[in-house]
C-alpha cells in the first residue's frame, strides 16, 4: 500500500511522474489542478468559482481545495492507495491533510520533493500548451510557489518521510529515481 505526496514547483514534473507511478503502482492519481481544469471545462459551479484563480496563476482558497480533497479521499478507489499531485500547496492545507488522514485512519508513506532549477522550470512550462503557461502567469505561479508553497517543505521536514529527488533529468530517469527511493534502494 503506497500513499505518496508529490511536491515541487510548477514544471517540476509532478503530473508526469504521478501518471507514470499511478500506472506502475496501480493506485489512483489525484491531481487537484486536473480536477479544477475538468470542472472549468464542464462549467460546473466549482469550475466557475475557480476559473479566475487558475487563469491568473493564483491559488484557489484553502477551504475550497480542502473540501474537494476530502470528497475525493472518500471515494472507494483510494483503498488501493493514492498519489496526491499538487496538494498540499500551503501550510494550512498540509495541516488539514494531516487532520483528514487521521479522521480516515490513513497515513502517507512518503513526501517526494521534485527539485528542478528555475531556468529549467521556465523552459519546460513555456514548452507546454496550457492556458496558464504564458510568461506572465508562469512568473506569478513561481512567485506563489516561493511565497506560499515552499514553506510546506519545512512542515514535512520535521518528520522522516521527506525524500528529495533531483527532477532535472529525462522523465524515465526521474521515475526510476523515485521508484528506487520509495523502495529504499
Ligand atoms: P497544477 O495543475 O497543479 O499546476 O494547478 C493548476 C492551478 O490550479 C494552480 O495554479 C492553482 O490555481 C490551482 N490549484 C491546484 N492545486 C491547488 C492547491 N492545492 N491549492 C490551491 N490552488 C490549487
Amino acid at each position: 500500500m503506497v500513499r505518496l505526496i508529490l511536491f515541487g514547483p510548477p514544471g517540476a514534473g509532478k503530473g508526469t511522474q504521478a501518471a507514470a507511478l499511478s500506472e506502475s503502482l496501480q493506485v489512483p492519481h489525484i491531481s487537484t489542478g486536473d480536477i479544477f481544469r475538468s470542472a472549468i471545462t464542464e462549467k460546473s459551479d466549482l469550475g466557475l468559482q475557480v476559473q479566475g484563480y487558475l487563469d491568473q496563476g493564483k491559488l484557489v482558497p484553502d477551504n475550497v481545495v480542502i473540501d474537494m480533497v476530502k470528497e475525493r479521499l472518500a471515494l472507494p478507489d483510494i483503498a488501493a492507495g493514492w498519489i496526491l499531485d499538487g496538494f498540499p500547496r500551503t501550510v494550512p492545507q498540509a495541516h488539514a491533510l494531516d487532520q483528514l488522514l487521521l479522521e480516515i485512519n490513513q497515513d502517507y508513506s512518503w513526501v517526494l520533493n521534485l527539485k528542478v532549477g528555475e531556468s529549467l522550470l521556465v523552459e519546460r512550462l513555456l514548452g507546454r500548451q496550457r492556458k496558464d503557461d504564458t510568461t506572465e502567469v508562469i512568473q506569478e505561479r513561481l512567485k506563489v510557489y516561493r511565497d506560499e508553497t515552499a514553506p510546506v517543505l519545512a512542515f514535512y521536514d520535521q518528520g522522516t518521510r521527506l525524500i528529495h529527488i533531483d527532477g532535472a533529468a529525462e522523465v524515465e530517469t526521474v521515475t526510476t529515481r523515485i521508484q528506487s527511493a520509495i523502495k529504499g534502494e
